[in-house]
């Protein structure tokens, strides 16, 4: 059975700043996606990271479809409305446009789409972050499927060893979708100077040598489409598990190194990238990035999860360890690597007094 995956997600207003929707504004979204299951859609989970709501889909209407994706924006519509209502920080920010044109694409939301033949079982995990950017997954997606130490099936298991391939878009490129297609390990270095760039280069996907999706990420820039900082972009990804692919455990176990991402406090800060456990609201130390994972099985697009893969204790400690790496990071205020690169600056207040110093620059005759 073909079946599509639709993550769709967006920050339609938190309380208290931004921290996490309400009870209300969360009820009135999946309220309104609950009442389509069995018809636009099979199955559905919703719930939130930080201050973003993420919607899950099942169905069989493939990807960018105008039923689903207009699902998911009405039903983020009802939920601004609610947040209006309750006078939430920042209702409907990520809502850019008035009109639903057919999808979701260039209007805010962030979505990953997979469409495959489902497996006799069908392991996969959404990953969804807050504060932050779309290539903070970068550094994990290129473990997971590269690094044998993290993924020791690339060693063990013939069918893993094959290799894969990486779809890799330009976000900073306006005019269009501007990709290139690498395989592992061949083209692994090659990879590896792309990715280190995490604001530029961002994994939009990655295919087995068969081509059978295993990854998808959303990869929207949301100053590219307000033409302003409007929040961060707060990636989400679908990624199956098992058999030809990196198990579960390998998957998650990158998320162990906690990198360092920019994002933070007003998107412009970098901390330690903190795995959390499913519905966690935002940091209240400066905003710390944050991501979670939901693992699910699926069969015939029926949904049973999610185990929060990130609930051990295990990631007690390295959540320690995140909190730790952050806190020494913010030890040095705005010095040096502790604050976004001036190009990648949410705010355009230090722009602006470059700009005015400059004229007071002058050169020593
Ligand atoms: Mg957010």
């Amino acid at each position: 059975m073909k079946i599509t995956l639709s993550a769709i997600k967006a920050d339609i207003g938190s309380i208290a700043g931004h921290t996490q929707p309400s009870a209300a504004v969360l009820k009135t979204v999946r309220d309104f996606i609950f009442r389509e299951k069995g018809n636009k859609i099979i199955d559905a989970y919703v719930g939130h990271c930080g201050d973003d709501i993420h919607i899950l889909m099942t169905h069989t209407h493939g990807e960018n479809n105008e039923q689903i994706h207009g699902l998911a924006w009405n039903a983020f519509q009802e939920g601004t409305k609610m947040a209006k209502a309750e006078g939430l920080y920042g209702a409907g920010q990520d809502l850019l446009k008035d009109a639903f044109t057919g999808n979701v694409h260039g209007m805010g939301p962030g979505y990953a789409e997979m469409t495959f033949e489902e497996r006799e079982s069908e392991p996969f995990i959404m990953f969804a972050a807050d504060k932050t950017g779309p290539g903070a997954y970068n550094f994990m997606f290129y473990k997971m499927f590269c690094d044998e130490s993290f993924t020791p099936g690339l060693i063990l298991s013939p069918a893993v060893k094959k290799g894969f391939m990486y779809t890799v878009m330009d976000v900073n490129y306006t005019e269009g979708d501007k990709v290139v297609e690498l395989s592992v390990p061949e083209e692994r270095l090659d990879l590896a100077t792309l990715l280190r760039d995490e604001n530029r280069f961002v994994v939009e996907g990655v295919c087995s040598r068969e081509g059978e999706h295993v990854l998808k990420n959303s990869t929207s820039r949301l100053h590219n489409i307000a033409g302003k900082y409007v929040g961060k972009d707060d990636p989400i990804a679908l990624v199956r598990a098992q058999k030809n692919f990196p198990a579960t455990e390998e998957l998650c176990a990158p998320f162990r190194i906690a990198p360092f991402v920019t994002g933070d406090a007003r998107g412009s800060h970098i901390m330690a990238l903190m795995p959390v456990t499913l519905n966690s609201p935002a940091s209240s130390d400066m905003c710390n990035p944050i991501v979670c994972a939901a693992g699910f099985s699926m069969k015939n697009g029926k949904l049973t999860g999610p185990v929060d893969l990130f609930a051990d204790p295990m990631w007690d400690a390295i959540r320690k360890k995140a909190q730790k790496k952050s806190i020494f990071m913010r030890e040095q205020g705005w010095f040096g690597a502790a604050m976004a690169t001036t190009e990648e600056l949410s705010y355009t207040a230090m722009r602006d007094t470059l700009a005015e110093l400059d004229k007071k620059f002058h050169v020593r005759k």
